[in-house]
């Protein structure tokens, strides 16, 4: 299917890199194509605008509606690329599996992914630490309330020119292990990227702040028990010389950065495993001292070191609350990766120019 494209005759002003924040500004175009009788139907980009939907559309009301997040670096060679883009292919594919909304085609998907970064590639920024992010979308889209699986979609990608996560550089941040509210079950959505895991995290994480924390750290659903992530990023501790992170157990979300991560450190004769981590257990790792770093990971901020962490009222300092020598490593190696200053040894990168 070739991608219709209608350019803008109006293009914005760019956005200098300090005043971007995130998610705020957007390119100028946007890729869309609907989704009916069976078929995706007239793919194509056009001036980046509101749309204009039936109020009884079911994603306002059913909640089918699923995402995903990547970035487009600039290259110090004014050079543009993409990083791993098929893993957030093949992820959207099965968050739109768990939630009965249709399959897009692999190579369309990259090809909008690659005509959209093309034609706006004057707004992919170059400061240090600046990005294109790209939101792919995709919800259901049928006129009535019956409720139903979706036979009308919706599909999307916006861009948004980003700033740099780390002004001040790599500060740790302080979380908090929510005890009341659940994120995800086993059986549940928590694998697949879809709006209505955020829905039900922001009590959570309002709480949270309002305390002083940034963000929660999610137990599993079930017992309560084991830790599984942080508000929209994987988790990762160094729990004496064994780097551990929770495993994928249905209600997790499979991160693009965790893989990587995962598989930077193991080339590197790192011991890593990923296996149940009872909050018991990173409590008492934190009393004995075996606890020597913990950090985030996730596409917008790549690694997030954790400098304080409470637990039932019981508030554990990690690291001094400094940055890790593991993870400015990894902060280091993967940022060298996407922003092209370190060799790409793995086929990470995809190349738009
Ligand atoms: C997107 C996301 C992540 C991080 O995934 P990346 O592919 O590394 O960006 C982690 N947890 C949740 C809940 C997410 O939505």
């Amino acid at each position: 299917m070739a991608i219709r494209i209608v350019k803008t005759d109006a293009p914005k002003e760019k956005v200098s890199a300090d005043k971007l924040g995130f998610g705020k500004v957007f390119s100028d175009h946007m890729f869309m194509m609907e989704y009916e009788a069976g078929q995706w139907k007239d793919p194509r980009i056009v001036p980046f605008g509101n749309l204009s939907l039936h109020p009884a559309s079911t994603v306002f009301h059913y909640g089918a509606e699923i995402f995903e997040g990547l970035k487009a670096y600039r290259r110090a060679d004014g050079g543009v690329q993409l990083f791993r883009p098929e893993e957030n292919i093949r992820r959207m594919n099965n968050s739109a599996d768990r939630m009965c909304l249709p399959q897009i085609d692999e190579k369309l998907f990259m090809e909008a992914l690659e005509t959209l970064v093309r034609i706006d590639e004057s707004w992919v920024p170059s400061a240090p630490g600046t990005s294109l992010y790209l939101r792919p979308f995709l919800f259901g889209n049928d006129p009535f309330l019956g409720v139903h699986t979706v036979q009308t979609a919706e599909f999307l990608i916006i861009a948004s020119p980003v700033g740099s996560y780390y002004k001040e550089g790599l500060q740790p941040v302080s979380i908090m292990i929510e005890t009341e509210d659940v994120r995800a079950v086993r059986g549940g959505t928590g694998y697949a990227k879809c709006g209505g895991n955020y829905g039900a995290s922001f009590r959570a994480g309002k709480k949270a702040e309002e305390k002083g924390y940034s963000q929660v750290l999610w137990l599993d659903g079930v017992e309560r028990k084991y830790i599984e992530e942080v508000g929209a990023m994987n988790v990762m501790f160094q729990i004496g010389d064994e780097i551990v992170t929770p495993a994928l157990t249905g209600s997790i979300l499979p991160g693009v950065t965790r893989k990587s991560c995962i598989q930077l450190l193991k080339d590197e004769g790192y011991n890593v495993n990923e296996r149940l981590l009872s909050a018991e257990e990173l409590k008492e790792a934190c009393r004995s001292g075996a606890l020597k770093e913990a950090w985030g990971c996730g596409t917008a901020a790549v690694v997030s070191p954790i400098g304080h962490l409470m637990m039932d009222d019981e508030v554990f300092t990690i690291n001094s609350n400094e940055i890790g020598a593991v993870t400015q490593h990894l902060y280091d190696t993967l940022t060298g990766i996407q922003w092209g200053r370190i060799a790409d040894t793995r086929g990470w990168i995809h190349k738009i120019d």
